[in-house]
């Protein structure tokens, strides 16, 4: 962490850790800001890379405000040792929590170059150039949140996402430059919401658009509730039968493990706070 980073001198610490428990927790920043991060029993630590985001996934509550500005790479470490002062161990790092990290591209590798740690990123894929250029980058895992099978579908969930039909190319062109380990380390997010992107015919565009991707693996997510908002995950019966349907078509499916699950710290769920964030653009 840099030493002129000048953090405020204490973190707003969150909800403690119970036995087997999700460990939600918010960081204060110079500027007075606060941004959340979550560590996992599994040894994974979610680390936010914006104040806010500017994507407006109408699901989420990180973006319900808006983008306020990028985090600087101190600001990630200072997240990690604010997760290992709380005593976690800590295995690997996914770049999950609040804001679209390609849009935090600059901190995003410089953070990944200055850290011992596996890192994963979850994504958007907006901007699709710096996409490109993280798909060819050190990291240990990148999950594309596509959540939809059409583009009507995607435009409807990830709003200021990037074109759908141009994120599609663009994997199918550099696909064949990604060697074959690579290739198993992009994941794409489907995050299952009943009645919007659940349909057979949802799924099946899906299906049809990642027959070309046979290293893939699709997550299938359930919603985790944040109040005042209407979308409902399908129960696990419909989970389990979806995905098993899914496995059928020859797809590598897996479901959300029960961490990102909880209330707690589940994926969604973390919020910033900024004292000049704008109201709600989702
Ligand atoms: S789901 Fe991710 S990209 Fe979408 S608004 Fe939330 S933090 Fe931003």
């Amino acid at each position: 962490m840099s030493a002129g980073s000048g953090f405020a001198q204490e973190s707003a610490l969150g909800r403690q850790a119970g036995e087997g428990q999700n460990d939600k927790f918010s960081v204060s920043l110079d500027d007075g800001c606060q941004v959340e991060a979550v560590w996992y029993p599994t040894g994974t630590l979610c680390l936010s890379t914006q104040v806010g985001c500017a994507m407006g996934c109408p699901f989420c509550a990180s973006g319900r405000n808006g983008l306020l500005r990028s985090l600087g790479v101190e600001e990630l470490h200072h997240q990690l040792a604010t997760a290992r002062l709380r005593g976690h161990h800590i295995e690997r790092i996914t770049l999950s929590g609040i804001g679209e990290p390609l849009q935090a591209l600059t901190t995003v590798e410089a953070f990944v170059a200055s850290v011992e740690l596996p890192v994963s990123v979850t994504t958007s894929g907006q901007p699709l150039t710096a996409l490109k250029r993280f798909l060819m980058a050190r990291h240990n895992g990148l999950m594309l949140s596509v959540h939809a099978g059409t583009a009507a579908v995607h435009r409807q969930l990830v709003p200021r996402g990037p074109d759908f039909e141009a994120l599609w190319r663009l994997l199918a062109q550099q696909w064949p430059l990604l060697s074959r380990r690579r290739r198993r380390k992009i994941g794409i997010n489907y995050l299952l919401l009943a009645g919007v992107n659940d349909t057979a015919e949802e799924l099946a565009a899906l299906t049809e658009r990642l027959q070309g991707f046979p290293e893939i693996t699709l997550h299938l997510l359930t919603w985790n509730p944040v109040e005042g908002q209407p979308w409902r995950s399908p129960g696990d019966a419909t989970m389990a039968a979806v995905a098993d349907g899914l496995r059928v078509q020859g797809l590598n499916v897996r479901l959300a493990n029960r961490w990102r699950r909880q209330a707690l710290g589940g994926c969604g769920t973390l919020v910033s706070q900024g004292q000049a964030a704008r109201p709600g653009t989702a």
